[in-house]
C-alpha cells in the first residue's frame, strides 16, 4: 500500500524517466523585504530567501552550468527556488522562464512565490508554456492563521491567498501550496486546520516541512532568547502524519522535508538529514494502516495526473 501520493512516482510515470529538479536563482527579491508591503521579511526566512545553498549567477549560466552534470536518460524540473519567482515585470519574467526552458530535456516550470504576487498578467504568461511543458505555481502560505501570519510577519492575509487560487484557476495554472508545522504558538490542531483549509481549494499538491531556525534571522533571535523551540523529530513525524491523514486523498506531496540551510543551520539538527523522517513517516502509517485522506471527510475530488 502506497501511504500518500508521492510526487516522484507521479513524474516516474508520466515522463519514464528519473526526474532531478534545477533549482535556479533568478534574481529576485521580495515585497515583504524591500519594503512594498513590509521588511524583514519572514521571521524564518534568510538573507537569501528560503534558497540559501543558491549562488548568484544569469539564469542561462546556472541552467548551462547545470546541464553540464546530467546523465543520460534523464529528465529536469526547471525550478524558481529563491525569493519571489513572479516579482518583476512580466517581460523580465517571460525572459527568466524562457532562459530556464532552454532544452528539451526540461520537462516542467516550476516557481516558487507569494500569494500577493500573481496577477492576471502573471499568470497568463505562465499559461502560456503549457503548451511547451508542464507548468506549476508554489504559493507559501505556511499557514490558514492570520493570526500566526502576523506572528511570523508574512506580510499578506489569507485571502491574498484566495485571490491567487481564483486568478491561477482561471488560468488553468496547477498551483502548489507550502504548509510549516511548528510555527511559533502554534500546535498539531492549528496545523490541522490549515489542512482542512487548504482541503477546499483545486490545489495539485502540498510541500510540508519543519520550520527551523536558519542563522540572522528573527526566529533565530527569539531562539536564543529562549521564545522559540523547535519540533523535535518524534513531534515532527506525528505531525506529517497527521497532515498526510487528513490531506484530501487527491493531493500529489511535493515533499515532506525542508532543504536545510547547510551551515546557516541553527536548530534543529535533525532537519539536516531527510531520509530517516521518511522512512520512519511510512514505517508508522504502514504499521498503523493509515493512508493520506484516510480522516479526511470531505468531498472526494477526481486525482489531476497532469501537472
Ligand atoms: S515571502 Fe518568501 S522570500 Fe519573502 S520573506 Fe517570506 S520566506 Fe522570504
Amino acid at each position: 500500500m502506497m501511504e500518500y501520493n508521492n510526487l516522484s512516482s507521479l513524474l516516474r510515470r508520466l515522463y519514464g524517466a528519473k526526474i532531478r529538479k534545477f533549482c535556479i536563482d533568478g534574481g529576485f527579491t521580495c515585497p515583504n523585504r524591500d519594503g512594498t508591503c513590509g521588511v524583514g521579511g519572514c521571521i524564518f526566512c534568510g538573507e537569501r530567501g528560503a534558497g540559501e545553498h543558491i549562488q548568484k549567477k544569469g539564469v542561462a549560466a546556472q541552467m548551462a552550468g547545470a546541464l553540464e552534470s546530467v546523465k543520460p536518460g534523464e529528465k529536469y524540473i526547471a525550478y524558481f527556488q529563491n525569493f519571489t519567482g513572479t516579482y518583476a515585470p512580466v517581460a523580465q519574467l517571460k525572459e527568466k522562464y524562457d532562459a530556464a526552458l532552454c532544452d528539451d530535456r526540461i520537462v516542467a516550470l516550476t516557481v516558487g512565490t507569494r500569494p500577493d504576487c500573481i496577477d492576471e498578467g502573471v499568470a497568463a504568461l505562465l499559461a502560456s508554456y503549457k503548451a511547451r511543458t508542464d507548468v506549476w505555481i508554489e504559493l507559501g502560505l505556511q499557514t490558514e492563521s492570520d493570526l500566526t501570519a502576523e506572528r511570523i510577519n508574512r506580510g499578506y492575509k489569507r485571502e491574498a491567498f484566495e485571490r491567487a487560487m481564483q486568478i491561477l484557476s482561471r488560468h488553468g495554472v496547477r498551483a502548489v501550496v507550502h504548509l510549516m508545522a511548528g510555527l511559533p504558538g502554534e500546535d498539531r490542531a492549528q496545523l490541522l486546520k490549515t489542512v482542512d483549509y487548504v482541503n477546499r481549494f483545486p490545489l495539485f499538491g502540498v510541500k510540508l516541512h519543519s520550520t527551523y531556525v536558519s542563522r540572522d534571522t528573527e526566529l533565530c533571535r527569539m531562539y536564543e532568547r529562549g521564545e522559540y523551540t523547535p519540533l523535535t523529530f518524534e513531534e515532527y513525524v506525528e505531525d506529517a502524519i497527521a497532515v498526510l491523514t487528513h490531506l484530501r486523498p487527491d493531493l500529489w506531496i511535493h515533499r515532506l522535508t525542508g532543504d536545510s540551510p547547510g551551515d546557516l543551520l541553527v536548530a534543529p539538527l535533525w532537519v539536516k538529514k531527510k531520509d530517516p523522517v521518511l522512512i520512519e513517516i511510512r514505517r508508522r502509517m504502514a504499521e498503523r494502516s493509515l493512508s493520506q485522506g484516510c480522516f479526511y471527510e470531505g468531498e472526494a475530488y477526481p486525482m489531476i495526473e497532469r501537472p
